[in-house]
């Protein structure tokens, strides 16, 4: 996704309220860095099955050293620019769910649009 105008000025606020001194880069030294133009995306990955979660994944924003090309990457959630939808499922555990009841065991996997192993 390509950022727009009103997304970069978010960023640069988000940046310049944090970074306060500015960002040096931390492989050459340089102050000097852009936003890369999309945001990027990660995929998530199951330790226990070793599976890749290619549609699940934290979205990110990259500032780029104009010097050494380093990237450093930041939440595009932390910084405002998206909230993840709330999807609440039978299988999913609950802040609503009565004390003292337990969820079952295969609401304790994190959510997947990805099947578990062994669950055709
Ligand atoms: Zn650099």
């Amino acid at each position: 996704m390509q950022l727009t105008e009103d997304d970069l000025t978010t960023i640069r606020q988000w940046l310049q309220s944090r970074l306060k001194g500015g960002l040096r880069c931390f492989v050459c030294g340089s102050t000097e860095s852009s936003v890369l133009p999309s945001v990027a995306m990660t995929s998530m990955f199951d330790i226990r099955t070793g599976r890749i979660h290619y549609m699940d994944g934290y979205p990110l924003i990259g500032l780029q050293c104009t010097t050494c090309a380093n990237v450093i990457w930041f939440s595009a959630i932390t910084m405002g620019l998206w909230q993840p939808p709330v999807v609440v499922s039978a299988d999913t555990p609950s802040s609503a769910a009565p004390a003292g009841t337990e969820p079952p065991a295969s609401a304790q996997a994190p959510a997947s649009t990805d099947a578990p192993a062994g669950a055709e």
